[in-house]
């Protein structure tokens, strides 16, 4: 078990090296499974549990913490509250009056604050630096806190606080330039802001629940920008990050910062700076995969995921990623149709026509229909019988992958050996080919993924849309 009331914690008993995430609503939180995968990856015998005390049975909680734990992390609304019962505070829990990570050792708390480190690590990952960016920062609360001093620190050269409270702005304000001492914060009411940025980074709740399809800027009024990152990750895609993706806009999802952050407790817990980037890496598609899934089957209610797009999108090679990440199946539907007629699809194409072709697809549409639990990569003319994704659809997301034609060219080049580029005029064919598919995939898919020029991971990234 790893989801403990309070009353519970009272009676349970380590039976390893134990930490544990403190939260009036701890439950529903990833930390367990993230911390418990890397726990398992570096062959630790750890436990991280998840524990839920409400402000009154707080005191007694970290009371019986000093003797059942190792460490723990404390979530809202615990990162203030934690701090008088602290032996030792480091530098970010005195500058930013809150800690987010404590070691307990020979029963003494000793407090970390690793939101900010876990920010600025997902920077680091997403190849985006800090110095002398013009950063536009929305919402002025504890995560924003964490992440203006990071800003500092690593030289941003601006950050513009937009928040709907000035008089709160310029509180926060006065806070950070005083533990900075940097004099490169300024307010800009929420609602009004424009002008000319390097990187958005959202710390308000816009985007999560009720709000998931409101956006907190209106990026018309905003220039500039080459990076957007949204501290919340679920769900994993809000509407800032679908405005930033059709404009072409680099992004991720605060999971990366809550990964690493993670990752930032452990070293503190356990003396370990030896995290390497393989680690983080497959503890991120871990996590991804994870939400993706439970997306997948409450709130899309599918069992499968039928990959659509213009031949060359990369069907087939996404597809063997998600179904790894994701503990699914993998069938691509062009080579079942090929090994269930013996005959490779050129050669369906010449002896039997592409119509034959089209209605063994559709055939074989019928049948993955009844799969579970499998990724589906089909082919670039299948869903484009409008008839065969509404034979997919009950059972499967269809998602496509909408790269842009001068990818589709790149990667198609040096296989123009398919049935359908066999043309006089290459180029031009695929041109209208695509043209004229294009509208088709769009109006058939249940999801769209573009990927904005330097999409570093693409399973990772289609994962996110889901
Ligand atoms: P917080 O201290 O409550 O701060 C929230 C900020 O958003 C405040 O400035 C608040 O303004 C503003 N805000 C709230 N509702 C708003 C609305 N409807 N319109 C405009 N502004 C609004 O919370 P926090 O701890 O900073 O967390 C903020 C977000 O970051 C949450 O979504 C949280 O899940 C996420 N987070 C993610 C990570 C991670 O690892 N990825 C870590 C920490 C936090 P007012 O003061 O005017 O209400």
């Amino acid at each position: 078990m790893q989801v403990y009331s309070f009353e519970e914690f009272k009676s349970f008993t380590p039976k390893r090296k134990t930490f544990a995430l403190f939260g009036s609503s701890a439950a529903f939180s990833l930390s367990p499974a993230l911390h418990n995968e890397i726990f398992k990856k570096c062959g630790l015998d750890c436990e991280y549990i998840s524990i839920t005390a409400s402000p009154e049975e707080l005191p007694e909680a970290l009371e019986l913490a000093r003797q059942k734990l190792s460490g723990f992390n404390c979530t809202i609304p615990y990162k203030q509250t934690v701090i008088p019962y602290l032996t030792k505070a480091d530098k970010r829990v005195s500058a930013l009056g809150a800690a987010n990570t404590i070691l307990v050792e020979n029963g003494e708390f000793y407090g970390f604050n690793t939101d900010g480190q876990g920010f600025s690590r997902a920077m680091d990952l997403n190849s985006v630096s800090l110095e002398n960016k013009k950063i536009l920062l929305l919402g002025c609360g504890g995560a924003a806190l964490s992440i203006a001093f990071e800003c500092a620190l690593h030289g941003a050269a601006s950050v513009t606080v937009a928040a709907r409270s000035e008089e709160k702005a310029l509180a926060f304000i006065e806070k950070i330039k005083t533990s900075t001492q940097c004099d490169i914060f300024s307010f800009s009411p929420l609602s009004t802001v424009c002008g000319s940025f390097d990187i958005l980074i959202n710390t308000t709740p816009i985007g999560m629940a009720d709000t998931q399809d409101i956006c907190p800027v209106n990026f018309d009024n905003l220039h500039g920008l080459s990076f957007v990152y949204d501290c919340i990750y679920h769900p994993p895609m809000p509407k800032l990050l679908k405005e930033a993706e059709k404009r072409g806009i680099l992004w991720d999802n605060g999971l990366s910062m809550l990964v690493l952050q993670g990752v930032q407790s452990q070293m503190h817990w356990l003396g370990n700076d030896n995290y390497s980037d393989e680690l983080i890496s497959h503890v991120l598609n871990f996590i991804t995969a994870k939400q993706a899934i439970e997306r997948l089957h409450t709130v899309y209610k599918r069992s499968n995921i039928a990959l659509t797009g213009f031949m060359g999108c990369g069907k087939t090679t996404v597809g063997k990623k998600l179904a790894n990440l994701l503990n699914m199946d993998f069938v691509d539907l062009d080579q079942k149709i090929e090994a269930e007629q013996k005959m490779s699809i050129s050669e369906i194409f010449e002896k039997k026509g592409e119509m034959h072709f089209r209605d063994l697809e559709t055939r074989a549409c019928h049948e993955l229909n009844k799969l579970e639990n499998t990724v589906i990569a089909t082919g670039g003319g299948t869903v484009i019988r409008d008839h065969n994704a509404d034979v997919l659809k009950p059972s499967c997301l269809i998602i496509l992958l909408n790269q842009s034609l001068e990818q589709i060219e790149k990667n198609l080049s040096g296989s123009y050996a398919r049935p359908l580029l066999q043309v006089p005029n290459v180029s031009e064919h695929i041109k209208s080919l695509y043209d004229f598919r294009t509208p088709q995939y769009l109006a058939n898919s249940d999801i769209i993924v573009n990927f904005p020029t330097g999409t570093s991971d693409n399973a990772r990234h289609v994962l996110m849309h889901i």
